[in-house]
């Protein structure tokens, strides 16, 4: 899609010339810019107060250097980041991402998606994002943990649980915010809920480990039950293989759907009578290893090594959970072409714009990840409410809330689709009810930052 207006493709402009190789961010900002286009002709006062250059542009990014000493006693060094990209709307929020493949665009395209997805879920939460090109991959608990109190040596001085709240992403699960939240507390001597996605014995709330997974199938429920349909008997390939994906594939299971495939960064699996995800859940969070070794026990299963060919697996709902662009123009084909009536993300951008437009021009059902993954930060936004009461509630009560929070989502992209265009458009829906909220607040609060 290319812009209609010459003040948002002048706006696009400045930001790929101010924001030099961040082919992510720019990605990520042209998207929302061009659903922002109607937004723009209705409320001349957003223009007028410069609502849309100030939203492409971060309050405040740090970078640090992290050291830390491996198993060997060798000196290593990353580098760390924290993007504080809008508070409009409460404190920074989002994730910390540990990945190779980590630098300052990819974590600029996380924070500005965050803003809006924070938005959606209808919680104080403004958006952020960090992380560093640490590799977990191989290393001990050991270096984990040292590479953690590294990174919260420093981190420390510029979050806190009224400020910025990280949590997890790629890379950084419960073990990882147990270290960080330790060295937190031992550095400014506090007990607070400046982290999310805690252990349960020190201020985690249930249901976070699974939130984002289960929220993904929620929305994905309503979405197709806007065409009378359901997960009952829907063939579902998931990419993915970490908490968000290994959740998906139970809630889809529980909705009546089989999944038949699942992956990680080195290839995938395919099992036509449905994957055994007690044995993912062992493999891959007990055991932390590589996902071919399901089918040493499971003969029916097969590993194909390469993660693109997981979309050729015929199926009716496509769930990827990996990465970024995961999924490009011609795998999208490829899935139009085996019928698929319904993709939703429980990854953070994993289809291509190209992917984008073909799902959209085929009238399928799309749902983009800033929408139909809020359901983990929402979780992380009731563990904020629950740390600040301190009290804790069920299992039950958190996913009642969840539940109620992925209709909403659900609900209001969809309002704000049928107003400013198509009912079925949940991107142009999701942007700008996401963009809504955050816009008025900037606007009420004068031109601060
Ligand atoms: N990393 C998750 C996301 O992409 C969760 C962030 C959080 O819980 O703060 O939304």
């Amino acid at each position: 899609m290319e812009f209609r207006t010459e003040y948002m493709q002048d706006l696009m402009n400045r930001v790929v010339k101010n924001h030099p190789a961040q082919p992510e961010f720019h990605q990520a900002v042209k998207e929302v810019l061009l659903s922002m286009e109607p937004v723009a002709e209705k409320n001349p006062q957003y223009v007028q107060a410069g609502i849309f250059e100030r939203i492409v542009e971060p309050e405040r990014i740090v970078i640090f250097r992290v050291s830390w000493v491996d198993d060997n006693g060798n000196v290593q060094v990353n580098r760390g980041y924290r993007v504080q990209f809008n508070s409009a709307i409460g404190p920074y929020k989002g994730g910390l991402r540990l990945h190779p493949s980590v630098n300052l665009g990819v974590i600029k395209f996380l924070g500005f998606e965050q803003i809006f997805k924070n938005s959606l879920t209808g919680l104080p939460m403004g958006g952020g994002k960090g992380g560093s090109d640490f590799d977990p991959k191989g290393k001990s608990d050991g270096e984990i943990m040292r590479f953690c109190q590294s990174f919260m040596t420093e981190l420390c001085k510029h979050i806190g649980p009224d400020t910025d709240v990280p949590a997890g992403d790629i890379g950084v699960g419960g073990r990882e915010i147990g270290y960080m939240f330790g060295q937190y507390k031992r550095l400014r001597n506090e007990f607070t809920g400046v982290l999310t996605g805690k252990g349960l014995n020190y201020g985690g709330s249930l249901a976070r480990t699974q939130a984002t997974g289960y929220g993904l199938c929620y929305f994905t429920k309503e979405m197709l039950a806007t065409r009378n349909e359901s997960f009952q008997g829907k063939t579902v390939v998931i990419s993915g293989s970490g908490n968000v994906a290994i959740y998906a594939a139970e809630k889809a299971t529980q909705l009546g759907g089989k999944v038949v495939a699942l992956s990680d960064s080195n290839g995938y699996i395919y099992d036509e009578n449905g994957i055994d995800l007690d044995a993912i859940k062992q493999i891959k969070e007990v055991e932390r290893k590589r996902i071919k070794v399901y089918v040493e026990n499971h003969p029916s299963a097969k590993y194909t090594e390469g993660c693109k060919g997981i979309w050729t697996i015929p199926c009716d709902i496509a769930l990827p959970c990996a990465t970024q662009n995961e999924l490009d123009g011609e795998a999208a084909k490829t899935l139009l072409a085996n019928g698929v009536i319904a993709v939703a993300e429980g990854a953070n951008m994993p289809s291509t714009p190209e992917a984008v437009d073909a799902f959209q021009a085929a009238g399928i059902l799309y749902a983009p990840g800033k929408a139909s993954n809020a359901g983990g930060v929402a979780t992380s936004g009731l563990e904020m409410s629950q740390n600040s009461m301190r009290y804790s509630w069920t299992f039950e009560e958190v996913d009642e809330k969840l539940q109620g929070i992925m209709k909403h989502i659900h609900t209001i992209a969809r309002e704000a689709a049928t107003e400013y265009g198509n009912p079925d458009d949940y991107v142009l829906g999701a942007n700008i009810a996401g963009f809504l909220k955050v816009a008025d607040a900037m606007y009420c609060q004068g031109i601060t930052y």
